[in-house]
């Protein structure tokens, strides 16, 4: 990609709202812009690592069982009217009428829709399990919408549903997310601790969040010093200096960003709305229900708090929107810009390469670079007559010079 036609627009300052350095950043670097409160566009470089975070989510939801599918975002009150979470959501439901004064919400979570859409179909045990998720907007009033995608009052969420016989085929599919999950964050660039939550609005029998550690976080997580012990503060009310409950040892708080949970649903959909099997011995019985939310957006929102300083930040190498920037000082003059198009046009044969084609200052350039955060930069000099370059690594912060023709052996490693 040439960067002249990669719509970036960087900013020198961060716009008076942003109040953590990712959010700052987010906007600076040209990867978020706000349309309204809790409402973004993701611009092209935020969109190219939403894609990415979403090709990881898919394949290990993929590799587990799941089917994608998607749902409408516009829902019928009648749906909401049989779960009763018409009159029990609240105001964080977005409420509108059609035309015809008929009453709808913007989905601010799909397990009505899911109950509705496999009951008839889920008759007898003999099709069951079920695993179907979505990647999908969602809509919430949040009533203090912040942090930039933080907390949305639009934004990405991954969402499974599972569908179950007995709680012990539920057990498994939980399991298997919880793995999935720790994968999935793993490959994002980040680390995540499982605390065990409260049930909340949805209603149901266990759950547990994931957690990025970070002092922007919203929650507060106790956890035990000496064993793996963690929960959500909210749900075990444990304060710092309390015993642990599983080891006796010290309670220590700290504060997490919430990036995805788990629920063991249970029956709370499937008897309300009817979506009942009929068991091995000829029994009715509603399925048994599992829910795994994952926020994509606040996602991309974490791994930016967690890899920038206040200057830029280094993607993860599989959130990378491009492999290598490729940066020359001058990009003018008839035959070096053919030698640098020559050198672009190779690299392209193996690797996402961003070329800075502008005809900017090397200092503008090179600040660009830094918000852009693409882990190896080719810059290429004075030392590019003699066949050399230089190659940086973001990461270690190491530079070096490099032959033209080793150029794609320094970026395999
Ligand atoms: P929170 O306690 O942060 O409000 P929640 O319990 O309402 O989260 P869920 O309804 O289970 O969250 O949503 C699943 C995931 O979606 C969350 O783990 C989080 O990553 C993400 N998410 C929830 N609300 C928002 C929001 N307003 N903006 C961005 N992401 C969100
Ligand atoms: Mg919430």
């Amino acid at each position: 990609m040439k960067q002249s036609l990669f719509y970036v627009p960087t900013l020198r300052e961060a716009p008076k709202d942003a109040e953590v350095k990712s959010h700052k950043l987010m906007a600076r670097a040209g990867i978020i812009r706000m349309s309204a409160a809790g409402i973004y566009t993701y611009l092209p470089l935020g969109y190219a690592v939403i894609k990415k975070i979403e090709t990881i989510v898919r394949e290990e939801m993929d590799k587990r069982g799941g089917s994608e599918l998607l749902m409408p975002a516009l829902q019928p009150r009648d749906l909401w009217e049989e779960s009763g979470r018409w009159a029990e959501y609240g105001p964080e439901l977005m409420r509108l009428k059609d035309r015809k004064e008929r009453d709808f919400c913007l989905g601010p979570t799909h397990e009505e829709v899911i109950t509705e859409a496999v009951r008839d179909h889920i008759n007898s045990y003999k099709k069951l399990p079920l695993a179907l998720y979505q990647i999908q907007t969602k809509f919430r009033d949040e009533m203090r919408p912040r942090f930039g995608l933080m907390r949305g009052r639009e934004f990405i969420m991954k969402d499974m549903y599972t569908f179950s016989e007995s709680e012990e085929d539920l057990a498994v599919w939980y399991q298997r997310m919880k793995e999935a999950y720790t994968e999935v964050f793993r490959r994002c660039g980040l680390q995540t601790r499982i605390v065990a939550s409260d049930v909340g609005q949805i209603g149901g029998d266990e759950a547990h969040e994931f957690m990025v550690m970070s002092e922007v976080g919203e929650d507060t997580i106790s956890y035990c010093t000496v064993c793996e012990y963690a929960s959500n503060k909210e749900f075990s009310g444990l304060k710092k200096g309390d015993d642990c409950p599983e080891c006796g040892g010290g309670i220590e708080t700290a504060q997490g960003i919430e990036v995805g949970n788990i629920f063991k649903l249970g029956t709370k959909y499937s008897e309300s709305m009817s979506a009942t099997f009929t068991d091995k011995d000829g029994k009715r019985k509603p399925a048994i229900m599992g829910c795994y939310g994952l926020g994509i957006s606040r996602t991309l929102m974490a791994v930016v708090e967690q890899h920038s300083s206040e200057n830029g930040l280094v993607w993860p190498d599989e959130l990378a929107p491009f492999d290598v920037h490729v940066v020359p000082v001058k990009y003018a003059g008839e035959a070096h810009i053919e030698a640098v198009n020559g050198l672009y046009d190779r690299l392209k044969k193996s690797f996402a390469v961003l070329l800075d084609d502008r005809d900017e200052r090397l200092g503008a350039k090179l600040a660009d670079a830094d918000l852009i955060g693409i882990p190896a930069r080719i810059l290429i000099g004075r030392d590019f007559a003699e066949g050399k370059v230089e190659f940086s690594d973001l990461r270690s912060g190491k530079k070096r010079l490099v032959d033209v023709d080793d150029i794609e052996t320094a970026l395999s490693k």
